[in-house]
């Protein structure tokens, strides 16, 4: 990867919705139920990550002697900071608009809703004179590039992921970051907790007073290597499609996808050099035209062929 390919940076805030600013809480006022599964989902989740702590703080545990004696506040104040982050990142996944399109003025009239209503037409209306762009009939909208319809929102998201059941929301460009900072960050806290937990794991004689010493112990562990499984799989497969510079549905659904099923299967036209693809993904907050980025692969890879395309 050439440092020039860094500077591929083809945003044009005109291109896309009249807002660029992220948007706390996603527009699910047609979709009440989904709105009550997600905060609920937020419940569970704000439980379980507090409850394994608090069970721990309870028994005679490294965690109790930072925590409820203050023993070692840097130690103490690490974890606690750790654990804010986790939950920080998991809320703003879930509540951050994962970059929803703006739906047609005919669509926004059919579901009666008024806000925004003028700001969203004009954006749909700049969209629709791009003819290159596939239609969503649901939404009556132009989708740019990587942008896909979602049945569980009823929206289509710009660069679309996945829609993800325990966040009860789908992960697209605006929101795609928080969601794997979520995913390291627990992870960590996974893995700093069981080893707190392994090393508390009192030894007996008996093997019923070991298990009922230790009850509560294993009934922590049992969480964490369960979870710790499930947030591992998805950290290593995510962290190597942002490296790749993918999507999961772009992955998983190659020979379905207009933009990539005639390509080779070895070539990814937004894949812009491992380096690059993370700085994007991490630091980027403007939304990107991905039609100049498809363009501009193309043309390196004509001018490095020689002009044969
Ligand atoms: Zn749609
Ligand atoms: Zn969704």
């Amino acid at each position: 990867m050439s440092s020039s390919s860094c500077m591929l940076a083809v945003d044009d805030p005109l291109f896309f919705t009249g807002n660029n600013s992220r948007r706390i809480i996603p527009n699910l006022t047609f979709l009440p139920r989904a709105a009550v599964e997600q905060q609920r989902k937020l419940v569970i989740h704000t439980a379980i990550v507090l409850g394994v702590p608090i069970t721990l703080i309870t028994q005679d545990t490294e965690l109790r002697r930072a925590l409820y004696y203050f023993q070692r506040p840097v130690y103490a104040i690490s974890y606690i900071v750790l654990l804010l982050f986790s939950l920080v990142m998991y809320f703003l996944a879930c509540l951050v608009d994962p970059g929803y399109l703006p739906l047609s003025k005919k669509k926004i009239l059919s579901l009666n809703n008024n806000s925004d209503e003028e700001d969203i037409f004009e954006d749909s209306q700049m969209m629709n004179k791009n003819t290159n762009y596939r239609h969503c009939d649901f939404c009556e909208v132009q989708q740019p590039m990587r942008s896909k319809h979602c049945e569980d929102c009823k929206r289509c998201v710009r660069k679309y992921d996945h829609h993800c059941p325990w966040l009860e929301a789908c992960v697209g460009e605006r929101n795609h970051k928080f969601f794997w900072l979520f995913l390291l960050s627990i992870a960590s806290l996974i893995l700093w907790t069981i080893y707190i937990t392994w090393e508390s794991i009192v030894y007996k004689l008996e093997w019923i007073q070991w298990l009922e010493s230790n009850a509560l112990l294993f009934c922590d562990l049992f969480v964490l290597i369960v979870g710790g499984m499930v947030v591992f799989g998805l950290l290593s497969f995510h962290s190597y499609l942002i490296i790749q510079g993918l999507t999961t549905w772009e992955f998983v659904s190659r020979d379905r996808i207009t933009y990539l099923k005639y390509l080779d299967d070895s070539y990814n036209p937004f894949d812009e050099g491992c380096l690059c693809n993370l700085y994007h993904f991490l630091f980027h907050w403007k939304l990107r035209r991905w039609e100049t980025v498809y363009a501009k692969k193309a043309d390196a890879q004509s001018t490095s062929n020689g002009g044969i395309v």
